[in-house]
């Protein structure tokens, strides 16, 4: 039986193999993206915005978060809370 046993050994290894290639290379869904800091793009939030959102990209499968973030979120509903604070 050390035949199946082999196959069954080269199954195993073929199996760690592609979940170490999709750890380091995704799919990010199940590993997680390793985002990296891009630079920033205007967060568009009204017309005299001029606040800056980072931009991330994975470093992993290139996929970006075009800057929609929890901290752009933030920086998003701050400058909306002044210019609605600016025009009374
Ligand atoms: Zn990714
Ligand atoms: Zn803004």
């Amino acid at each position: 039986m050390a035949t199946t046993l082999q196959r069954q050994l080269d199954d195993a290894e073929a199996t760690v193999e592609r979940l170490k290639l999709q750890i380091t290379q995704g799919p990010c869904i199940e590993a997680g993206h390793a985002w990296k800091f891009v630079g920033g793009k205007n967060a568009g939030c009204n017309d005299t915005c001029s606040c800056s959102v980072p931009v991330h990209v994975c470093e992993k499968c290139g996929d970006s978060d075009y800057g929609e973030t929890d901290e752009a979120s933030v920086i998003r509903d701050r400058c909306r809370l002044i210019y609605e604070h600016e025009e009374g």
